[in-house]
């Protein structure tokens, strides 16, 4: 019975005569209503999770990067950010940058081709760098030559 159909049902209730049955049934329609919305909250989570396990069965860690297999053939999709997959389980595509290295966009990690670490300090300019890269062509910064 869905949520909608339980809400429906105090107006049947309403019209018992006996007031302490009438009082037994709404108590326990209260309990049944909170259930029903702890088992949505519940498979709304399982299906979350589930989401989650598939995708990282796909993944594969190479060179401290992750590759997602995305074919039937074994294709491979990525590289992907391990800092942020095993941090917050959050799937993020690096950016190529400077045509040496692999950015992350969101933390700022940046490695070589190789996946070897750069020094931390670029990470900032890095971002900095990616928003750019994706501003079109002619865009100006809000504020720039102000
Ligand atoms: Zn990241």
């Amino acid at each position: 019975m869905s949520l909608d159909a339980l809400m429906a049902i105090p107006n049947l209730i309403n019209k018992i005569g006996d007031v302490k049955l009438r009082s037994q049934l709404l108590d326990a329609l209260g309990s049944t209503i909170e259930v029903a919305g702890q088992n949505r909250e519940l498979t709304e989570e399982n299906a979350e999770l589930k989401r989650l396990l598939l995708l990282e069965q796909s993944l594969s860690f190479e060179n401290n990067f992750y590759w997602r297999e995305c074919g039937p053939d074994g294709e491979v999709d990525g590289p992907y950010c391990s800092a942020c997959w095993d941090g917050e389980q959050r799937l993020i595509r690096l950016h190529r940058y400077n045509g040496r290295f692999f950015g992350c966009p969101v933390c700022g990690v940046v490695r070589t081709k190789d996946g070897e670490p750069v020094m931390h300090g670029t990470s900032e300019k890095f971002r900095r760098s990616s928003r750019d890269a994706i501003r079109p062509a002619g865009a100006r910064r809000l504020g720039a030559d102000q």
